[in-house]
């Protein structure tokens, strides 16, 4: 099936955004993180920024209408026309219903397939505590898993590597809550759907390339 809208399901901490940027760029579909959006619009401290910092910080989610907003907003970008890579959304069953509405809108462009990666939770906390980003350019490391060569420094670019502050242990054992109950019920609105694929993700990224790249060829 040739990729059109592709969704990355799973809790966070699981490797959705190491995933979707591989992804991104072995289809050539842009790689669209609503997390990555939220943090750029806090960071330029605008009116969106504003609403949704404090809402980020304890681990909760920003408002559906809100997230749809921005979504139908960047699938409307001329490099958007023939899907993209959606990682950290939907995160609601409102969330996927508003989406299937954009879809029908898009006639042609489907969504074609939906990765859930899975892994167990004790595994999860491990890596989101350890969990580094680069501030410059979104790199994703790891204190053990996958350190940068030179401490605390982004290997791409020479950014500094911070801890996200929802990275935080008590914040970590919140969003896996909010997980269970608000975006776990998308597994079932998904699962009976062409295309949906769940994947093992244990082991290093690599590992679990290798387990989704076959669904794309
Ligand atoms: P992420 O980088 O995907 O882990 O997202 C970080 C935070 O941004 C989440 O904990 C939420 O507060 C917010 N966020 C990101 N994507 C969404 C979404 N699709 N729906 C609601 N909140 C979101």
């Amino acid at each position: 099936m040739q990729p059109g809208h592709i969704i990355l399901l799973g809790a966070p901490g699981v490797g959705k955004g190491t995933q979707a940027k591989v992804v991104a760029a072995s289809t050539g579909l842009p790689h669209i993180s609503t997390g990555d959006m939220l943090r750029a619009s806090v960071a330029a401290g605008t009116e969106m920024g504003k609403r949704a910092k404090a809402v980020m910080e304890s681990g909760a989610l920003v408002d559906d209408e809100l997230i749809l907003g921005i979504v139908s907003e960047r699938l409307s970008q001329d490099d958007a026309k023939n899907g993209v890579v959606f990682d950290g959304f939907p995160r609601t069953v409102v969330q996927a219903q508003g989406l299937d509405a954009l879809v029908v809108e898009r006639r042609g462009v489907g969504i074609t397939h939906i990765f859930h990666i899975v892994l167990d939770d004790e595994e999860i906390v491990t890596r989101l505590a350890g969990r580094r980003v680069c501030e410059d350019c979104g790199a994703i490391y790891h204190v053990q898993y996958q350190p940068p060569r030179v401490d605390g420094r982004c290997d791409r670019c020479g950014g500094v590597l911070r801890q996200r502050k929802d990275d935080q242990p008590e914040v970590i054992r919140h969003r896996l809550t909010v997980y269970r109950t608000e975006t776990a019920p998308l597994v079932a609105y998904y699962r009976s759907r062409p295309g949906y694929v769940e994947v093992d993700g244990s082991g290093d990224a690599a590992a679990v390339t290798n387990r989704i790249l076959p669904f794309l060829r």
